[in-house]
């Protein structure tokens, strides 16, 4: 006879209050089988060493992908949920490339990995290395609920926070030009040089006006820098033209000259 038939039997016998008890042990059972396993679970966590990542960039990405995370209990920081592919930046900028395209969720990346990973949208403010522990500022400021501070143990703590955008000290760039680093300067840049073209088509304007609005200017001549103008040339030379017909008229120029 089965459990199942066995159960239907005497529950068609039984009275209700032994129906209950029958319930009442089935799922008893099942409750402290159910605790077991997460007692268990919980003793193998406490046991894997813990490991801290700060920042999902290319380092923080890199470490994870690689990471036999089914031997550690890992957690990550980053105040972005996502991963940008870099090298295709500066196609943002003019629209080449549309910025959905070129980044990834993070937790669709970890997903991947056989084990868990807890992320945490945050900023790393502070580290003590004297207790191993990192303090960290969720991202949401404007929520006094998911803003408060928390802080994270950990064995081993990887640095992966990447580096800030430097001007050289030279004047001016702070305050009125866009940096190239994250999806947002490259959004940023791209309604930008839209706005340009949209202004400088409006009537009314003078032939020097027009100019003055459509004079770019891209300070270094890195990587970033030089690619950027790739993107800008393209764009002026295959596609504006389609799209604001009257810049046709305009007398269009690209200089390279280079101001040290
Ligand atoms: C436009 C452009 C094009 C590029 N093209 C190329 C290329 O073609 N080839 C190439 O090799 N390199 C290229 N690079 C350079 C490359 O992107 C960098 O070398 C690389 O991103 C550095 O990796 P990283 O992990 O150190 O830093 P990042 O990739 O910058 O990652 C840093 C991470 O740390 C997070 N973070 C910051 N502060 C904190 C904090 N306080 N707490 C927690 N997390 C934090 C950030 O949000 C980010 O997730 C390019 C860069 C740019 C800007």
């Amino acid at each position: 006879m089965t459990i199942l038939s066995s159960l239907r039997r005497a529950s068609r016998s039984a009275p209700l209050a032994s129906k209950l008890l029958l319930l009442g042990t089935l799922s008893g059972g099942s409750l402290v089988a159910y605790s077991d396993s997460n007692k268990k679970e919980e003793e193998q966590k406490q046991k894997k060493k813990k490991v801290v990542v700060l920042g999902t960039g290319w380092a923080g990405i890199s470490f994870l992908k690689d990471l036999d995370i089914s031997s550690y209990d890992v957690q990550v920081v980053s105040p972005q949920n996502y991963f940008a592919f870099t090298p295709l930046l500066p196609s943002v900028t003019c629209g080449t490339v549309e910025a959905r395209s070129i980044v990834e969720s993070v937790r669709n990346i970890t997903k991947k990995k056989n084990g868990e990973i807890e992320l945490w949208e945050a900023d790393c403010v502070k580290i003590d290395p004297a207790n191993n522990k990192v303090h960290c500022q969720p991202v949401f400021k404007d929520d006094p609920e998911a803003s408060q501070e928390f802080s994270l143990e950990y064995d081993y703590l990887i640095i992966a926070v990447g580096a800030q955008v430097n001007t050289f000290g030279t004047p001016g760039v702070l305050e009125n030009c866009h940096f190239l680093k994250e999806v947002e300067d490259a959004q940023r840049i791209r309604r930008g040089v839209i706005d340009c073209f949209e202004k400088a088509v409006l009537p009314g304007l003078t032939e020097e006006q027009r100019r003055t609005k459509l004079h770019f200017v891209i300070v270094g001549g890195g990587p970033t820098g030089v690619e950027f103008a790739a993107e800008l040339h393209d764009f002026i030379e295959e596609d504006i033209t389609k799209i604001y017909p009257s810049v046709d008229e305009f007398d269009i120029r690209m200089n390279d000259e280079v101001i040290c």
